[in-house]
């Protein structure tokens, strides 16, 4: 028995050694890809349910891994937020989504309002907000072209310092968003204290807005509500022209999903027209 646990205890011991050599290979290697600029985002059209006009888009990082191809940030995200290396990497979501807008202008496209997602970390960080100021003089791209993606969860956990933020980026004219709304367990009293421009209504309930008469009345209460207190409301998660009509009729304010687009590459959300009839 006594030789048994031995073998056990060195078993465990070697498959914790492997786990932290194997977790500091993903940092190196997640490391590399933020210098080499393997990296890359992908736009989303976000679309006026109203004017059929594209006005923002959201910026989706991609790992353009050199042997495994495109990798998506569930599987690397969480590794970053882990290891804090989400610092970094934000900052350079950041820095990407200035210089695409700046290309843009050069382009003469039309203007959009470009959301980019925050971690938690993120949002704590004393540099964040400097950086964006840095970022607003290199590119010359004034703040109103940006907007931040911030979950419940991230905003609830310390309000008092995310109050104190948030209405620093509103000075420099940044668009602030409530991520995944619904989901948190958060109510829109506890969000009116702050600075909130948009609410954006969790996947999970225009999925089933077909179907669950909850969600539909959780959805045409959330956009209300939300309406009375000044915030607009974006749904994410649109796949259907049911679902988008829906969403109209609940005056729904503005639409991202499958239907309307994929994200894309850089290049095809150059020639993404303005107005697009989606009916
Ligand atoms: P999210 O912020 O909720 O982003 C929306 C996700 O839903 C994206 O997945 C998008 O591709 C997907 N999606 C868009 N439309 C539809 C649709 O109609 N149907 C369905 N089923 N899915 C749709 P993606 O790109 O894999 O991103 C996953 C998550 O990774 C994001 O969830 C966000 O939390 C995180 N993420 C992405 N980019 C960044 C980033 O630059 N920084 C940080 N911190 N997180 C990021
Ligand atoms: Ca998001
Ligand atoms: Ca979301
Ligand atoms: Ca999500």
């Amino acid at each position: 028995a006594k030789r048994r646990g031995k073998n056990q205890f060195v078993i465990f011991d070697e498959s914790m050694r492997q786990n932290t050599i194997n977790m500091h290979n993903e940092e190196l290697a997640l490391a590399k890809a933020i210098e080499e600029e393997q990296l890359i985002l992908h736009f989303q059209p976000q679309f006026d349910l109203e004017l059929n006009k594209i006005i923002g888009a959201e910026a989706l990082v991609r790992w353009e891994h050199p042997e495994k191809g495109l990798v998506y940030p569930d599987n690397f995200i969480p590794l970053a937020e882990q290891s804090g290396q989400i610092l970094e990497l934000g900052n350079y979501v950041i820095r990407k989504s200035f210089e695409y807008l700046a290309h843009r202008e050069q382009l003469g496209l039309y203007p959009i309002l470009l959301h980019i997602n925050l971690s938690s970390l993120q949002l704590n960080d004393p540099n964040l907000v400097p950086y964006v100021k840095q970022m607003i003089q290199q590119f010359k791209i004034p703040g109103h072209y940006i907007g931040f993606e911030i979950t419940e969860t991230t905003l609830l956990t310390d309000i008092a310092h995310a109050k104190k933020t948030l209405e620093q980026l509103k000075m420099l004219g940044i668009c602030v968003a409530i991520d995944d709304f619904g989901t948190g367990f958060s109510s829109l009293g506890q969000l009116k204290n702050l600075p909130v421009d948009l609410l954006k209504i969790d996947r999970s309930f225009v999925r089933d807005l077909e179907t669950d008469k909850d969600d539909r009345m959780m959805v045409e209460a959330i956009i209300a509500m939300a309406h009375k207190l000044d915030i607009m409301v974006i749904a994410e998660g649109v796949e259907t022209i049911e679902q988008l009509n829906m969403l109209r009729s609940f005056n729904c304010d503005l639409g991202q999903g499958y239907y309307i687009s994929r994200p894309i590459a850089e290049d095809k959300f150059d020639d993404f027209p303005e107005t697009i009839i989606v009916e």
